[in-house]
């Protein structure tokens, strides 16, 4: 019979790469064993990835088990290749650099107010120019850049189709990908951050990620794969509504959770710096302790309707979430006198794992996250995305250019 169809070949690929990943090293024999393959098959897949930099030979394991021969135990190589993860806001732009592992290996951030024009975006693309540099990887290992914006973004047309938060409704992955010699992808940033803080952990199926930064967002895990409803609004916890007649919102509405629980409520009051807000509240400043009062009584309602909505953990992230872990007492007594059911709130309220830089790793961690799902594709440095991008069927919204 004919050698197997290109598709199967590359599942087994994959399965071979993700075999030695899981295991961290594994012999050639335990491959064979594990996949249920030849030993031929797999020589030959190891030959391939070795070739590609991706797998290298670790440590010779005792002979032991084996017989008499001390066998060869294969590990990925963990800077085979490299990603870039690019956080836009309204006054700033963070950029960043991850390895295959979602290590974060070098980070840059510059102030800069957002603006519409082709000056700003060959702005962010110097910027990305400048991190790569900074941080010394080889520029052909490159895989490419994750762009995060606040914003919907169409799956159709890849154009950011709801943009009020930085007022850019229509821009493009093109419109940063003209200043940027990688393939460029666009991402919803709060979406970045919870496919952040849910990549690669297995210790969650079902679980809903709060975006806590400079606008509210949410991203939704269910049996472990990205849900995003019909079309873009899944997750959108920013606009639930927590109150009549409340403050206005950036979307026209009044009442929506964002401007009560957006990350500048509470760093307005300290110059700006969220890390300063819990340092003073920490200390016992008065002001801020009214201030963060408030801010966990609004945040509880929304946390006690997302829990009878999906029923699940609900991860605090974004800025607040990084730095509320040491002063979340109150929100959880708060959340505990809501909830109809009196469930202790630590058995699911909890802080997000992931506290520096979410939305920027989890942009670059998209173009991780499809190398692997398409590996084997290419052998040359970074992999051709000539195709339509094939997304690991977690996650799918991303705009390619
Ligand atoms: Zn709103």
């Amino acid at each position: 019979m004919a050698g197997a169809p290109g598709s199967t070949r590359r599942r087994t690929r994959q399965a071979v790469y993700e075999f030695v990943r899981e295991r961290g090293l594994a012999t050639k024999k335990d491959i064979a064993d594990g996949l249920g393959i030849s030993l031929p098959t797999v020589g030959k897949y190891l030959s391939y990835f070795l070739e590609a930099g991706l797998l290298e030979e670790g440590a010779k394991l005792s002979s032991g088990d084996h017989g008499g021969r001390s066998p060869i135990a294969y590990t990925c190589v963990a800077d085979g290749r490299f990603a870039v993860g690019v956080d836009v806001n309204r006054d700033r732009v963070r950029c960043l650099v991850v390895n295959l592992d979602g290590r974060v290996l070098g980070t840059r951030r510059t102030r800069r107010a957002f603006e519409r024009s082709q000056d700003y975006f060959a702005f962010v693309g110097r910027e990305v120019a400048a991190t790569i540099a900074e941080t010394g990887v080889d520029r052909g290992l490159i895989l490419g850049v994750g762009v995060a914006v606040p914003g919907l973004i169409s799956e159709t047309t890849g154009q950011v189709t709801y943009g009020r938060v930085i007022d850019n409704k229509g821009i493009s992955a093109a419109d940063f990908a003209a200043h940027i010699p990688y393939e460029t992808r666009l991402v919803h940033d709060s979406e970045a951050a919870g496919f952040a803080e849910f990549w690669d952990k297995t210790t969650v199926d079902n679980a809903f990620y709060v975006s806590l930064s400079h606008s509210v967002g949410g991203s939704v895990l269910i049996k472990n794969a990205m849900y995003r409803g019909d079309g873009e609004l899944a997750g959108e916890v920013g606009h639930m509504r927590i109150h009549d007649a409340g403050l206005r919102c950036y979307c026209g509405r009044d009442g929506c959770l964002d401007p009560y629980c957006n990350s500048t409520v509470l760093s307005r009051h300290t110059d700006g710096s969220i890390e300063d807000f819990f340092t003073r509240l920490a200390a016992g400043d008065p002001a801020l302790v009214t201030v963060w009062d408030r801010y966990t009584s609004d945040l509880a309602i929304a946390v006690n309707n997302i829990r009878v909505m999906f029923g699940c953990t609900i991860i605090l992230g974004g800025d607040v979430g990084a730095h509320s872990g040491a002063q979340l007492d109150d929100l959880r007594h708060k959340v505990e006198r809501l909830d109809f059911l009196d469930t202790d709130s630590r058995t699911f309220l909890v802080s997000a794992s992931l506290r520096e830089h979410p939305i920027a790793v989890g942009a670059a961690l998209y173009l991780v996250d499809e190398f692997r799902q398409q590996l084997g594709r290419t052998l040359s440095g970074a992999l051709s995305y000539s195709q339509s991008p094939r997304w690991s069927g977690s996650v799918e919204r991303v705009a390619t250019v």
